[in-house]
């Protein structure tokens, strides 16, 4: 059974705060607090303030002594605990209150699994070719998208690894399942302009900002929730200052590579990533035939030969 005395203690650590309380009082009466054994169900009736009616936010501080509840349904009567004790008229009185200090602020809560890093200012105009971490993790990014979609999922699905994915807009927009399939399976999108137009090009032309939005917005019509932020990836790489500024404005970090195997030019092979790929590295391969067929092979080989797992890049700056 639930410790009721510590659960109504922590909703009265709120008592400096009467608004907070207020609405635990009120969410409380309306929810109900159930005991975690599910044996007693009690109702908050009121805050007693003189007229019984709900509290208002003004008429005084929150005490205890002012705070009524009665037993709902049946089951053991959690005012048997100790330290609660009731009296004829029904008050219920609470053990002496732990004051604030007692309940150290809890720490944030971790990111979620899909959670992506908050950056902002300097650190979006600070071009990324690599994570400082000591983990045994390496990003597996693949960029593009023309070709092998499904196959390239199904490989990381194969191997469990989740990877960020360069997919250009034009195609996301065009392959709305591949999008939900992606995200479903644990990967993420990042930014790589909406047909692969050279990004100094693009600034010059006047382009640079549909080429950066519309893969956004063609995302977020698929997956309202999703977003390609904070990664960019600028076609063919490349570290122009006026492209990285431009993407910074857009709210992005313009994302390179520490280890290219070449896989649009070369056959994609174990031998060209593994002895390359250590912690933090991120790792550059495209969607096309051959590095469908030899991925598999590649992760395996990182993770036995340098004890690397591969990770999107969220995951790998945690
Ligand atoms: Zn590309």
């Amino acid at each position: 059974m639930a410790d009721v005395g510590d659960l109504l203690a922590r909703l009265m650590k709120h008592r400096t705060s009467r608004r907070r309380l207020l609405g635990a009082a009120i969410g409380a009466g309306t929810a109900q607090v159930i005991s975690a054994g599910g044996a007693s169900t009690l109702d908050l009736v009121s805050l007693a303030f003189g007229d019984g009616g709900y509290p208002h936010p003004e008429r005084g501080p929150i005490l205890p002594e002012n705070l009524q509840y009665r037993q709902h349904q049946g089951g053991d009567d959690p005012f048997a605990l100790p330290g609660l004790s009731r009296d004829a008229s029904s008050k219920v009185h609470l053990p002496a209150l732990a004051s604030d200090r007692d309940f150290p602020p809890p720490p944030p809560p971790p990111a979620p699994a899909s959670g992506r890093p908050d950056w902002s200012g300097d650190t979006l105009l600070n071009v990324m070719y690599r994570a400082d971490t000591n983990k045994p993790l390496a990003a597996l990014t693949i960029d593009d998208g023309w070709s092998q979609r499904s196959e390239i999922l199904d490989v990381l699905k194969s191997r469990d690894v989740h990877a960020t994915l360069f997919v250009v807009g034009k195609l996301l927009a065009r392959d709305p399942a591949f999008v939900r399939r992606a995200v479903a399976e644990g990967n993420e999108f990042g930014n790589h302009t909406y047909d692969h137009r050279d990004a100094p090009t693009a600034l010059r032309e006047g382009t640079f900002t549909y080429q950066i939005r519309q893969p956004e917005e063609a995302l977020r019509s698929i997956l309202p929730g999703e977003t390609l932020k904070p990664y960019f990836r600028p076609p063919g790489g490349g570290n122009y200052r006026d492209v990285v500024v431009a993407a910074a404005a857009e709210g992005y970090r313009t994302i390179l590579w520490s280890v290219d195997p070449q896989d649009w030019k070369y056959p994609l092979s174990p031998g060209l990533v593994a002895p390359n790929t250590s912690s933090g590295s991120i790792v550059l391969n495209h969607f096309n035939a051959t590095t469908a067929a030899n991925l598999g092979a590649v992760i395996d080989a990182v993770r036995e030969q340098r004890g690397i797992r591969f990770v999107t890049l969220s995951e790998l700056v945690r």
